[in-house]
């Protein structure tokens, strides 16, 4: 059933997407529950809120239990970048799984539904392309990567067992790589890292010879599609992916940004981390059927937005 106006929990409400929801949230009426531990958000997200009666910023880590009043919870909180998520992996695992009990026991004492930012990584380095929810991936459950991508698949088999084990209104949401305003200068995600090397004029770190891809989302067109999930009816679980079909390679990628940029940046190559995935597109028919979703905005202009944001960001600074 869809829910009207509501106290709403977000998790990592300060980070790049947590604060964009948030945004969204406020916009349509609700009253929102920030709690971010501020491991990667920032502050700087949020501060437009502060003071809004509808808002309220609670500093707590996931990994410990949470005890408030809600009725409904989108579960954001993660480090995403793997720079980040690498910094402290066995704390990304708590996050994710411990963080997910938590969060599962909260919307299983108030009976609310509760959302999943689960991520595209469930698939690893697939085999299948593009990628359908029936896929069940290709991971790899021992290295640099494993803290998240296997803390986000546990976190899913939880989801689905409080699903089944105690009646929850689940909406698991699967994310492909998503850029846009707000993203961290210094997060390390490719989007940011080569549009603030260019406004920089520093070289392009392109990792291995570019030839890898990815399908990249401007945050608006995702955000709708979090809220058509959490809006449909209680038997949609999910999983469901959610991103833009649009692949690129990471070198396209680059030289994209360089035309749009200007300025004399080279493209210079770094070695391939270890299991970085070669391809990533997700087939998001399951969403177009279930949700009536489409992706709008294309790479050509959510790259100006997104410069435009670094651009300003920059010059402040
Ligand atoms: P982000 O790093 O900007 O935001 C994550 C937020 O979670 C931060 O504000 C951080 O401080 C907070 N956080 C981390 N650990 C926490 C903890 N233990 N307790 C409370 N807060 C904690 O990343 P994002 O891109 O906004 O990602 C948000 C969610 O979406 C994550 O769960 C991520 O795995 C998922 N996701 C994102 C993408 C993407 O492309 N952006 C793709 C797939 C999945
Ligand atoms: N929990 C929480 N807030 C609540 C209810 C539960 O943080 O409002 C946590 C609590 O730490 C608990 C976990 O969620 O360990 C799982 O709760 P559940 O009821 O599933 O299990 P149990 O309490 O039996 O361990
Ligand atoms: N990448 C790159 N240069 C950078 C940052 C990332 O070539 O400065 C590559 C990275 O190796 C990967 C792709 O871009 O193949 C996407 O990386 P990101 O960290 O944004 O996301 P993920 O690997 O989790 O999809």
């Amino acid at each position: 059933m869809p829910y009207g106006r509501h106290r709403v929990l977000v998790t990592g409400g300060a980070g790049f997407l947590g604060s964009h929801l948030i945004d969204r949230l406020i916009e349509r009426g609700d009253e929102v529950l920030c709690v971010d531990n501020l491991f990667t958000g920032d502050k700087s997200n949020i501060d437009h809120l502060t003071g809004h009666p509808r808002f309220e910023f609670m500093r707590h880590d996931v990994s410990f239990p949470l005890y408030v009043e809600v009725d409904a919870i989108y579960n954001l909180a993660c480090p995403a970048s793997p720079i980040h998520y690498q910094r402290d992996p066995v704390q990304t695992t708590k996050t994710s799984v411990v963080g997910a009990i938590n969060m599962l026991g909260l919307a299983k004492r108030l009976k609310v539904p509760i959302f999943q930012a689960s991520t595209s990584e469930v698939y690893g380095d697939p085999a299948v392309h593009p990628q359908t929810e029936a896929y069940w991936g290709n991971v790899n459950p021992i290295g640099i990567r494993s803290c998240y991508d296997e803390g986000k698949r546990c976190a899913e088999t939880l989801f689905f067992d409080y699903h089944r084990q105690h009646h929850l209104k689940i909406k698991v949401a699967r994310i492909f790589n998503t850029y846009g305003p707000r993203m961290h200068a210094a997060d390390g995600r490719v989007v940011s890292n080569f549009i603030v090397q260019a406004l920089k004029g520093e070289d392009i770190t392109i990792y291995g010879d570019g030839s890898q891809t990815r399908s990249f989302c401007y945050v608006d067109d995702l955000l709708r599609g979090f809220l058509a999930l959490m809006d449909t009816a209680d038997e949609v679980t999910g999983p469901i992916n959610i991103g833009n079909p649009n692949e690129f390679t990471i070198r396209q990628l680059a030289e994209a940004v360089v035309r749009k940029v200007g300025g004399r940046s080279k493209l210079v190559q770094q070695p391939l981390p270890q299991d970085d995935p070669t391809q990533r597109q997700p087939d998001i028919s399951h969403a177009r059927d279930v949700l009536g979703w489409n992706p709008e905005v294309e790479l050509d202009e959510g790259l100006d937005r997104t410069i435009a944001y670094f651009r300003e960001k920059l010059e402040r600074s």
